[in-house]
């Protein structure tokens, strides 16, 4: 056996949330490792050169979720992250002649264009929600309730966050509550439909509820899954998206900052093979180079489906546990593109090839949720939609740092396709050809596009899963579902960022709260992993 080390954890995974997770316990006098598998930390949120001259966020492309909390403990200011806001919300061109803008203060304005009655209830729309929003912010930064079989005495804590959680929602009115389980239960669809008449602002709003989740806007579950995007703030103004300058790299080059500035280290190009298990308990990793590096506490970063189907033997973990795990759902329906433009889209329904604030926004290409649910149903029946989501965004009109002078570089998130191709097809062999079709959608809204083209980038779902290693390309590290968030994410027994081994925990986005740079899966195992050590539950290694 090796020498017994002095590290007190092992992180694998340099995401935003195992960088998170490392500054907190090396700020609470920990030893820390973080091994990642790239050359670069950051996970989904990095900043790459994806054609020469030009960089962009490559992966996840715009931010609101990142807890105030975390940016002011790691001090992510000083240690240069600049968030700015977009001019506008989000630009709908519906057609050739008709568009919505959103946000900036004209929303109202822009939606009695299509329904005066509409426009006269966006106002107690926005303030219900945000009374529920609100309530999601204070449990972001919570341990769930765990549902545990221990006595009584282990029990207490459990209960005493059931009841903190009972008392919140009880500070909630008789019709907030009904608001309340409808966001949870109900699908965006539905939701919308009984708040709005006019297709293109349930549009606007129902897009939330698809980002990332494989799945009509009428499936049940999904209004929640539009709330969870809603949680967020930009500078102090909730709900609002932003931009971080340089990219989302940005944000996890500050993480790093931080964490190595506490004394983290952090090695990268490090692929773990495998957690080593002795007497049922995680003592430390294995590295694709054959280096064991032994720990008091192992943490993973990683999709829980990763890390119990690949890096541990399945004899460690019981069946039921494997079993259970095994059944993790996993699959975005995201295909994402970056692109290098030679001038900005000029759309036929607000014509303009010069900076304007739709440029600025996320350019929602959906004009209705009927639309979106054939796009889910085409994408079921035969891989993709011949009439896909797009949405684009354009950070260079908020960033020069992005893009040559003069020139842009757009993010396009897609949607919806087939996490995994039916009849065995691989999407090695229908990437460009969906790529292509992303590009003809764009290019019908706005036909300078295509020609505007200089370079591009895909990612299937299968190159998510090989470049990040989201499974399935699952954005999330599994399904914001209601049988898949809080007390059971990832699992019942297991919503304390504690994993089934002692010694093993897990901070990434397959833990509540979820998916999204927020950095609250980091920052919340890091309380639980503390607290372990405080009560002198981790030992030597
Ligand atoms: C296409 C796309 C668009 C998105 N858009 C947004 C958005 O605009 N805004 C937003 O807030 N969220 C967005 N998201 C979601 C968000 O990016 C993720 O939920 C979040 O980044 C996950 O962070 P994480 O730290 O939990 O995990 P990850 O970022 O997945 O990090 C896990 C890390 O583990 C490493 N790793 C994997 N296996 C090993 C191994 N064996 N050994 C060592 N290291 C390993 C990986 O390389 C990675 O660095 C998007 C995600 C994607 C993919």
């Amino acid at each position: 056996m090796a020498e017994p080390s002095s590290r007190d954890a092992v992180i694998i995974g340099g995401g935003h949330n195992g960088l998170t997770c490392a500054a907190y316990l090396a700020a609470a006098g920990l030893k820390v490792t973080v091994l990642e598998r790239r050359a670069v930390v950051g996970g989904a949120a990095v900043t790459e050169e994806f054609h020469p001259g030009f960089r962009n966020s490559v992966a996840s492309y715009t931010v609101s979720l990142l807890n105030p909390k975390v940016i002011r403990d790691l001090e992510l200011a000083r240690h240069g992250l600049r968030v700015v806001e977009r001019k506008i919300s989000n630009f709908l061109p519906l057609d050739d002649a008709q568009y919505l803008k959103v946000g900036g203060g004209i929303t109202e304005g822009e939606v009695a264009k299509f329904s005066a009655r509409d426009a006269s209830r966006l106002s107690a729309y926005g303030e219900r929600l945000d009374v529920i929003a609100d309530v999601l912010r204070d449990m972001v930064l919570e341990t769930p309730p765990n549902v545990t079989v221990a006595g009584w005495i282990e029990s207490i804590p459990e209960l005493l966050r059931g009841a903190r959680l009972g008392r919140r929602i009880s500070r909630l009115d008789m019709p907030m509550r009904r608001e309340l389980l409808g966001l949870f239960v109900q699908s965006a669809g539905d939701y919308l439909d009984g708040w709005f008449e006019s297709a293109p602002i349930k549009a606007a709003y129902g897009f939330d509820g698809i980002v990332g989740n494989y799945a009509s806007p009428y499936t049940p579950g999904s209004a929640y899954v539009l709330l969870h995007h809603v949680f967020g703030e930009v500078n102090g103004k909730k709900g609002a998206w932003g931009h971080a300058i340089g990219g989302m790299g940005a944000i996890t080059q500050a993480m790093a900052k931080a964490a190595l500035e506490r004394g983290v280290d952090i090695r990268l190009s490090s692929p773990v093979r495998e957690v080593v298990v002795e007497s049922g308990r995680a003592v430390g990793v294995v590295t694709e180079s054959g280096e064991m590096l032994r720990a008091r506490s192992i943490v993973s970063n990683l999709n829980p489906k990763l890390l119990f189907g690949r890096l541990i033997d399945p004899s460690a973990l019981n069946d039921d546990f494997r079993e259970r795990i095994s059944r993790w759902r996993c699959g975005s329906g995201t295909f994402r593109m970056n692109v290098a433009l030679s001038e900005l889209p000029d759309f036929t329904a607000l014509p303009g090839r010069t900076l304007a604030e739709h440029h600025t926004a996320g350019i929602i290409m959906a004009p209705s949720l009927a639309y979106m649910d054939q796009a889910y149903l085409d994408a079921k029946a035969g891989g993709w939609s011949k009439r896909p989501i797009v949405e684009m965004l354009i950070p260079s009109t908020l960033d020069d740092s992005l893009a040559p002078s003069g020139r842009h570089v757009a993010s396009l998130f897609c949607q919806h396709v087939a996490p995994l191709l039916p009849n065995g097809a691989s999407w090695d062999d229908h990437r460009d050809e969906v790529a292509d079709l992303m590009i003809d959608l764009v290019n019908s809204h706005a036909p300078n596009f295509r020609a505007a083209v200089l370079g591009r980038q895909i990612l299937s779902p299968l190159d998510l899963e090989r470049t990040f290693g989201l499974i399935g390309g699952d954005i999330f590290h599994g399904a914001l579902s209601l049988d898949q968030l809080f007390s059971a994410r990832p699992m019942l027994g297991h919503a304390d960022y504690r994993g089934p081994l002692a010694g093993l925990y897990m901070c990434g986005s397959g833990t509540h709260p979820g998916g999204g740079v927020t950095g609250a899966p980091g920052h919340n195992a890091a309380r639980e992993i503390i607290a372990d050590f405080r009560r002198g539950r981790l030992k030597q290694a």
